[in-house]
């Protein structure tokens, strides 16, 4: 059996422009925007179309009110038709319903909007990061939004414990695909946060999710804005997890860069040019 997909697409599913670029990007004025986008991989295999997060649906584009003030206030999303994955999917020539799993790195708003564009896909994610959505804390109930999963999805929860990935956990999913897909737990930003591991050719491509928000953060020696810094510890759930998991991150980075390219949910320049894609 073929262990690679016939193409994987490298998606912006939602741009966002918060105020303060010297301080979350390292340059420009202080007040001035910057960019982020919601990096999402469409992954094309013989029995369909596999989605590895969804960034924002139509939903939000139609109703923004329903990510919330704050949010909207700090994150300043754009949300543009065309930018979710529903129409880059059908721009593309296929339809909703040839996606037929969606697997998320976890289900902060920003990740999971599309999801009720796609209501037949299977939906992989970590059991924890289910229990986190469901049964929300007082500090966690501002990421997560009930709509997005109103439509009741197909859930498959998974569990880590599989075959060791480069010294991680990993989790084998859709075991029956010509797609080979892991799921790399990487708690911390949420509870049931994981990177997800694609085999392309003979590499391996591993998308972090928010483990990271900048690819400065797993170059050695490592740098961040001092404001990108402040997002990331009032977003994390767990700040040890979190720093442990970046940290193998890293090393990773450093130590098998010809095997593993590592991608993150909202860095601009891993998504018009990932290392080792020029
Ligand atoms: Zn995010």
């Amino acid at each position: 059996m073929n262990s690679s997909p016939r193409a994987i697409h490298h998606l912006n599913c939602g741009t966002m422009c918060p105020r303060g670029a010297r301080l979350l990007a390292g340059e420009g004025g202080l007040i001035e925007p910057t960019r982020l986008v919601c990096h999402c991989l469409l992954i094309e295999g013989a029995d369909g179309l596999v989605l590895i997060d969804t960034g924002f649906g139509n939903g939000d584009v139609h109703t923004p009110r329903r990510l919330g003030t704050l949010f909207r206030a700090a994150v300043r999303p754009q949300l543009i038709l065309g930018e979710t994955a529903h129409s880059q999917i059908i721009a593309r020539g296929f339809q909703a319903g040839d996606v037929r799993h969606i697997v998320t790195t976890h289900l902060d708003l920003d990740h999971s909007g599309g999801l009720p564009d796609f209501p037949d896909a299977e939906v992989h994610l970590l059991g924890a990061e289910l229990s986190a959505a469901m049964k929300p804390s007082l500090r966690e109930r501002a990421r997560y939004i009930g709509a997005h999963w109103a439509h009741n999805p197909r859930w498959v929860e998974h569990e880590a414990g599989g075959d060791e990935w480069f010294g991680f956990e990993s989790v084998r999913i859709l075991p029956g695909s010509d797609a080979e897909i892991l799921m790399i737990p990487l708690p911390g930003h949420t509870r049931g946060h994981t990177g997800v591991a694609v085999r392309e050719g003979g590499r391996w491509l591993l998308h972090c999710g928010d483990a990271y928000f900048r690819q400065s953060e797993v170059q050695t020696p490592p740098s961040c804005p001092p404001g990108l810094v402040l997002f990331e510890a009032l977003t994390m759930i767990d700040g040890g997890l979190r720093k442990r998991n970046l940290e193998r991150l890293r090393e990773l980075a450093g130590r098998h860069s010809e095997e593993v390219e590592l991608v993150c949910s909202h860095d601009p320049a891993t998504l018009t040019s990932p290392p080792g894609r020029g």
